[in-house]
C-alpha cells in the first residue's frame, strides 16, 4: 500500500469514502469546514463552526476530530499555549508559531532544510517567529 504517499487527489470527503469510512452529518461539517482551512482551529473554535450545522455535542465533535485522525484525513498539532490544533493538510510540511498571536502557519517542507550529521533528514520543525500577519501589524503602531 503506497496510497498514503501519494499526495492528496480529491477533498477530504472524498477521502473519507475512499477510507470506506461512514460519512455522518458531524464528519462532513467538520470536513467541510476544515477544507482548504490553513488557521489550524483549535478543537474549541471547530465545534464552535459546527455546532450551529448540526446537533453535536462538544464530546462527539472531539471524537470525531480523533477518529478522523486516526484515519490520516487530518493530523493534529500542539500550538506554543498547548492547545491541541487541527490540520487538514496531512501531507507533510514545517509549521511556523508565531511568538505574537500564537497562531500556526504552515511553511513548505524544502523552504527548511534539516540537516543531522551532515545529511538530510526527513521531519517537521516548528519554528518559532512573528507569523506573516502580525509582522505586518508590529510595522504600523511605532
Ligand atoms: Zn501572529
Ligand atoms: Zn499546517
Amino acid at each position: 500500500m503506497d496510497m498514503d504517499r501519494s499526495p492528496p487527489g480529491g477533498s477530504l470527503e472524498q477521502l473519507l469514502r475512499q477510507s470506506g469510512s461512514a460519512l455522518t452529518p458531524q464528519r462532513r461539517s467538520i470536513l467541510a469546514f476544515l477544507e482548504g482551512n490553513l488557521d489550524h482551529p483549535s478543537a474549541a473554535e471547530i465545534f464552535e463552526a459546527v455546532k450551529d450545522q448540526v446537533q453535536a455535542s462538544r464530546a462527539t465533535v472531539y471524537n470525531t476530530l480523533s477518529s478522523l485522525e486516526n484515519l490520516g484525513l487530518l493530523r493534529s498539532l500542539r500550538s506554543a499555549d498547548g492547545t491541541l490544533r487541527y490540520d487538514p493538510n496531512v501531507t507533510p510540511h514545517h509549521h511556523l508559531c508565531c511568538t505574537q498571536c500564537g497562531r500556526l502557519e504552515d511553511v513548505p517542507l524544502d523552504s527548511v532544510t534539516l540537516l543531522h550529521q551532515g545529511r538530510p533528514v526527513q521531519g517537521s520543525v516548528r519554528l518559532e517567529a512573528r507569523c506573516s500577519r502580525c509582522k505586518g501589524e508590529a510595522a504600523c503602531p511605532s
